[in-house]
């Protein structure tokens, strides 16, 4: 086999604070954090587009943000996100949820449906009028290391590479692109056969016309259906974990062709797909093996070092808090990750990576990062109580309100029953 060696010398284009790679919504959310501290930062997406899976991967729902209660649990840059998510397109949102504060007991859950490409113009003019630099179509390849800390990463553009210095790196790649390649351990997933595009049909028309709302003119078509937990994928189907080219190509090969054939048939003028997605829908690619990994049996536990308060998307009452370690490796002191990276076991990687939370993960990576350049101490040892002061003048709630804790705190995942451990004081 032929041998290669790379050797090129590259002087830094610029040096920055913070270098956020991958600009999905933790990396949006982070971005913002860091730079409304005053801090530069420069944000890098390797697609034309801002939001990942929440815009171009066509996931166009903020999850739950409530307990099922009428109490709302998520905060922060998830609620001022949602409520612009409501601003300039079509929406789903409950009624009594539309304006703000919790409309106590009701069983309607505090979610939306949203426009995923005029979410995504939203969230570039968010980057741009925050003082985030931003730089599009641009990878973020190899972080470049000296005596154990990141000190910038290579990019690979229409310019070939280039390198970019830094104090600082979050990885909000979704896939711990940086941090996987320095070194840091991480958990890989698997996906299932799960492929959703945007479907227009002279139906939905007519029905979007009849309720003069344009919201049922589209509607999702699959290739693969299958759910979050997996039932019903065909056993002669692989997963992907998504971290080679091969993986992705196979399974967006495969869905695309399943697409294809399904409309093979139809009347091929009475409808249309407008969307497809611009990249690939995996749940779950890799998260690091954080200083801690978020379980199911953590609910209604809180953690002294929380950073935000988070609820179960798909189950009422269950309640959670994101402990700092989550998202960081004490022995790698200046890179943090967040959003679908941070770490989770099991159902535990679910309820961190949907969308809210990953906004809130995100926001609190900005956070920590900047504390941490400040405090001249790794993002693992930040002072923790400055750095909840912060994320609540941010208007994330920290922790969750005893008062919501049910009496019954059998947690129900999927038809299987878990009982948090009895100590649900402060770990
Ligand atoms: C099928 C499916 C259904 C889902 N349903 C829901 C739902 O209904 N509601 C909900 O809330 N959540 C849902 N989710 C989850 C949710 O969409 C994502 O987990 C969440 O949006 C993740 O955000 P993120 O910013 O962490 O990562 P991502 O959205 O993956 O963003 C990562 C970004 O980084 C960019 N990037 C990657 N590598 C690099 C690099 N090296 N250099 C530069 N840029 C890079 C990517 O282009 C992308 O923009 C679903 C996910 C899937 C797959």
């Amino acid at each position: 086999m032929k041998k290669i060696v790379l050797n090129k010398e590259l002087t830094a284009k610029r040096e920055y604070d913070v270098i956020v790679v991958g600009g999905g919504v933790a990396g949006c959310a982070a971005a913002v954090s860091v730079a409304g501290k005053g801090k530069s930062v420069l944000l890098l997406e390797k697609t034309n587009l801002l939001g990942g899976l929440a815009t171009i991967g066509l996931i166009n729902m903020f999850v739950p943000m409530c307990n099922g209660r009428g109490q709302q649990i998520i905060f922060g840059l998830a609620e001022k996100w949602i409520r612009d998510s409501l601003k300039y397109s079509w929406q789903s949102m409950p009624s009594e949820w539309e304006k703000t504060g919790s409309p106590d007991g009701t069983n309607h859950r505090y979610y939306n449906h949203y426009s995923p490409n005029i979410f995504a113009l939203q969230l570039t003019e968010e980057i741009v009028t925050s003082g985030v630099d931003l730089l599009f179509d641009c990878i973020g390849c190899e972080p470049v290391c000296e005596d154990g800390r990141c000190v910038g990463i290579i990019t690979d553009s229409k310019a070939g590479l280039e390198f970019y210095g830094c104090k600082m790196i979050i990885d909000t790649s979704g896939d711990c692109d940086v941090l996987r390649r320095m070194g840091v351990p991480t958990v890989s997933g698997e996906n299932y056969y799960t492929y959703v595009t945007k479907m227009l049909t002279l139906d939905s028309c007519k029905k979007a016309i009849e309720h003069n709302n344009i919201r049922f003119a589209t509607y999702d078509y699959h290739g693969g259906s299958i759910n979050l937990f997996g039932d019903n994928q065909p056993l002669d189907m692989p997963r992907w974990s998504g971290l080679s080219p091969e993986e992705v190509t196979d399974y967006l090969v495969r869905n695309q062709i399943e697409v294809l054939n399904k409309i093979r048939n139809d009347d091929r003028l009475s409808r249309d797909i407008v969307t497809l997605p611009t990249m690939p829908q995996f749940r779950t690619t890799c998260h690091i093996k954080g200083d801690y990994s978020l379980k199911v049996s953590d609910a209604y536990k809180h953690f002294d070092d929380s950073i935000c308060a988070i609820n179960d998307f798909e189950h009422r009452n269950h309640l959670f808090e994101v402990s700092l370690k989550t998202i960081t490796r004490r022995d790698f002191p200046n890179v943090i990750t967040a959003g679908r990276s941070a770490s989770g076991e099991g159902y535990g990687w679910d309820l961190l990576r949907v969308i809210p939370p990953a906004i809130l993960t995100g926001q609190a990576a900005g956070a920590v990062a900047c504390q941490a350049l400040d405090e001249g101490v790794g993002v693992a040892d930040v002072n923790v109580s400055r750095l909840q002061n912060t994320l609540e003048g941010e208007n994330v709630m920290i922790h969750f309100p005893d008062e919501y804790i049910p009496e019954d705190r059998t947690v129900i995942i999927h038809g299987k029953s878990h009982l948090p451990e009895d100590d649900i004081g402060h770990i």
